[in-house]
């Protein structure tokens, strides 16, 4: 990763440089978690655990091994299973589509809006007599229109598992994403706006119960009190190193979000004129949007990218094809036109802690330099 982020004016991320600026406190933790020998579900994981219960306004979080887990627990301590369907984006990552199916359930895609997150509308439209759970994912720092989406699951009864992965710390009418569902999931993958130094999660809830089934799901079923075991269970603890970690850099997240929007709202200025190029739905409709990605629209996507490419600037694509057209996913082809033309023009531009006004500049150039 670094080799190649290097050889780049403005790399996509750049891990160096994130970890020297908070090295004196980092390595404090570090230093502090293994000098007490503090290696698994420890003080660290408790307190991180508590601190992002505070700042998503929830009652409960239990530290998981990925966002992954906290999708795949999260349904089964909902009770979802073989025979339920479950409504969810038809553009989002694959691991939300996995925690479904491995749940037993069937997944159930629907088409996007405007702003790429799932369509209400649509949602609507895809409630059967077996559908058990709505997921919705709250995509590059914008929560998907919950007012809507929570009318549709009261009206029929269903359960909201939010796959939050992107969506920390981003609002609609003033409530944070995590804190709508019957659970909320988080990514601490090390290139989300809260990363840790490998693989970590979150399920974030206000119901006991369900913060009791996934602490002892993800410790292999076991209730540590007791030593009973009430399921067969899983090896899914978030690492309380990686705990100690996100204790630090959760600290520091408030003035991240800051950043990323204000990088933002720079490129917004400096792309928002140009012909063929599309910048993202943000804000408005009730949000505070906190831009996990900035993802432009383009109309010669691929070209752009190349140009890009050239001039040193690295982009990537979330995500070139659909899900369903990865044959080996034996998902049918839910016919979701606008998903569709979304994987042709998407484009995720550098935009992070790190970067600076002065690589925005460069990035906002050469996409105006393109023709
Ligand atoms: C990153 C991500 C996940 C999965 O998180 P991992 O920690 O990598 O397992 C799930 N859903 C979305 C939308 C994501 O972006």
């Amino acid at each position: 990763m670094s080799a190649i982020s290097t050889a780049y004016r403005v790399p996509f991320v750049d891990a160096r440089e994130h970890y020297r600026r908070l090295k004196p406190e980092v390595d404090h933790a570090l230093l502090d978690t293994l000098a007490n020998g503090d290696l698994v579900a420890r003080r660290q994981l408790s307190d991180f655990e508590r601190h992002l219960a505070e700042y998503v306004g929830v009652k409960y979080v239990v530290g998981v091994s990925s966002g992954y887990h906290a999708l795949h627990l999260s349904m089964l301590a909902a009770g979802i299973g073989p025979g339920d369907e479950v409504i969810t984006s038809g553009h989002t990552f694959v691991a939300t589509v996995s925690a479904i199916v491995h749940a037993g359930a069937t997944p159930v895609l629907v088409d996007v809006g405007d702003d790429g997150n799932m369509d209400a509308a649509a949602v609507a439209a895809a409630v059967t007599s077996r559908t058990k759970a709505i997921v919705p994912v709250h995509l590059n720092g914008r929560v998907c229109d919950m007012a809507q989406i929570g009318a549709v699951a009261s009206r029929h009864g269903l359960a909201i598992i939010e796959d939050a992965a992107q969506g920390l710390g981003a609002t609609f009418d003033g409530r944070m994403a995590g804190s709508f569902g019957t659970t909320g999931c988080f990514s601490f993958y090390p290139f989300k706006a809260l990363g840790c130094f490998g693989d970590g999660g979150a399920v974030t809830t206000n119901d006991p119960d369900v913060a009791r089934a996934v602490t002892r799901l993800r410790y292999n079923g076991e209730d540590r009190e007791t030593g009973e075991y009430h399921y067969h269970g899983y090896t899914a603890l978030l690492d309380n190193i990686q705990a100690a970690v996100l204790d630090v850099k959760l600290r520091h997240f408030p003035s991240w979000v800051h950043h990323r929007r204000a990088m933002a709202a720079m490129y917004h200025a400096g792309l928002a004129d140009i012909a063929g190029i599309r910048v993202p739905v943000a804000d408005g409709d009730h949000r505070f949007d906190t831009f996990q990605n900035y993802v432009i629209r383009a109309d010669r996507r691929d070209e752009l990218r190349a140009h890009l490419r050239g001039l040193g600037i690295e982009t990537l694509v979330h995500w070139a094809k659909p899900m369903w057209r990865h044959d080996a996913l034996q998902l049918p082809d839910p016919r979701l036109p606008r998903v569709e033309r979304l994987c042709g023009e998407v484009l995720s531009l550098p935009l992070n802690a790190e970067v600076t006004p002065d690589h925005v500049a460069i990035v906002i150039d050469a996409v105006r330099s393109f023709r």
